[in-house]
């Protein structure tokens, strides 16, 4: 079978890579050769586990959804990362890269956030560590997104509105970049997804491969076997599925399957499909698909969920989707929304709308009575609350 993990030159196939400025080139080879030293140290893991344990409240449940599993005829696992603290997985990572910041001398955090999400964590864990935070935010993001705005700066984090481009993460992501490139020695940069230049993706999908290395011990407890059958996700950079993947990534038997956003339809401008209408290209310092202009100009992506509206794909994902290892399935808008209502009424549970792309491939595929399927919840639905009673009247008609 081939090997789905990063090769020596930060590349998946013939996506990945470091497509960084010149002035960058030092920080970048730097974290390059730090990272899988530091965090294979006793002294940081122990501290890192000790924080998702004491601070997060890993491991996260996986709970065997009983009526979701009757409704679909087959036996269906939730991994809830909804209840980690901040609501989602995001702070897996946001943990990891505080403590490696703080081991290779940092003093100054910055981030970009597009829906808030990974500015929350972020400034969350500088709070926690006592660090300086600055989040670029997109200037229209910030009026979307106001509560988050609230949180990030209640946490003590400075909130800098992005003016350029769109005014949405992309531009935010820009500004960062151009923040690193003043300050490179005293900086760290904490992306908040698998993207970005090497060795970005692999770090971030091992900080969030807790997950599937729980999800294989919580199975063999409950069913006696590590291995399910099934394993599903959404993406928007791909980090949650990059964490609930990384353990079976060489285990054929497990079936991989991601849910991309794909908002209104793939046949509309109202997307954000890329593996599905992407092209080959650079974004953020790594060669994957990108949603563009037949010239080359990165278009601004939608998504009824806005952790999933990112124009570009972590290259892993690109890779996987390139090899058949995973199933790529489009989810519009209305297909999460009928999945989130669903979940709440049949468990209880309100899931995050990205999550909810995740839930709705329970609808398309057909599962055997005895397959075992496992769910990625990436988040809960708190956030979401305006946008499902705005779509509620709607949905009750579909
Ligand atoms: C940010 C977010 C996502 C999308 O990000 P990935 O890196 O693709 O995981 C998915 N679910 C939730 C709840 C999020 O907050």
């Amino acid at each position: 079978m081939k090997d789905f993990n990063v090769n020596e030159d930060g590349l998946y196939g013939r996506f990945g890579g470091a497509y960084v400025p010149e002035i960058l080139y030092a920080q970048v080879e730097m974290l390059r050769n730090e990272y899988l030293k530091v965090m294979n140290e006793d002294s940081f893991r122990a501290e890192y586990r000790n924080l998702l344990r004491d601070y997060v409240g890993r491991p996260s449940p996986l709970y065997p959804a009983r009526r979701l599993s009757e409704r679909y005829g087959t036996k269906i696992y939730l991994k809830r990362e909804d209840l980690n603290h901040t609501g989602a997985h995001k702070i897996n990572n946001t943990i990891g890269q505080i403590l490696l910041a703080r081991q290779m001398g940092k003093s100054r955090i910055i981030a970009e956030t597009g829906a808030g999400q990974h500015g929350v964590a972020t400034a969350t864990v500088c709070a926690l560590m006592n660090m300086e935070c600055i989040v670029y935010m997109g200037a229209v993001d910030i009026e979307r997104q106001r509560p988050n705005v609230e949180k990030m700066e209640m946490l003590g984090a400075r909130v800098i509105p992005v003016y350029s481009g769109n005014k949405t993460l992309k531009d935010a992501t820009n500004e960062a970049i151009r923040d690193w490139c003043c300050h490179p020695s005293d900086t760290y940069y904490i992306i908040g997804s698998t993207v970005g230049p090497h060795p970005y993706p692999d770090m971030v999908a091992r900080f969030q491969s807790v997950i599937s290395e729980e999800i294989k011990y919580q199975l063999k407890e409950k069913e006696g076997r590590e291995n399910p059958d099934y394993v599903i996700a959404c993406v928007g950079g791909g980090s949650n599925a990059a964490g609930a993947f990384f353990h079976f990534l060489h285990t054929p038997a497990v079936k991989l399957i991601v849910a991309e956003a794909a908002g209104e339809g793939l046949e509309t401008d109202r997307s954000a499909a890329t593996i599905h209408l992407g092209r080959e290209g650079i974004i953020h310092g790594a060669r994957t698909l990108v949603m563009q202009t037949p010239d080359g100009q990165i278009t601004e992506p939608y998504s009824i969920s806005a952790g999933l509206d990112y124009p570009g794909i972590g290259p892993m994902h690109a890779f996987l989707a390139e090899e058949g290892r995973s199933e790529v399935l489009a989810v519009t808008d209305d297909e999460a929304l009928s999945a989130a209502f669903r979940l709440t009424r049949l468990e209880g549970i309100i899931p995050a709308l990205e999550s909810a792309h995740a839930l709705a491939v329970l609808e398309r595929k057909k599962f055997a009575p005895d397959d075992i399927v496992v769910v990625n919840l990436s988040g809960r639905g708190d956030k979401d609350m305006q946008t499902y009673m705005r779509e509620k009247e709607r949905m009750s008609n579909v």
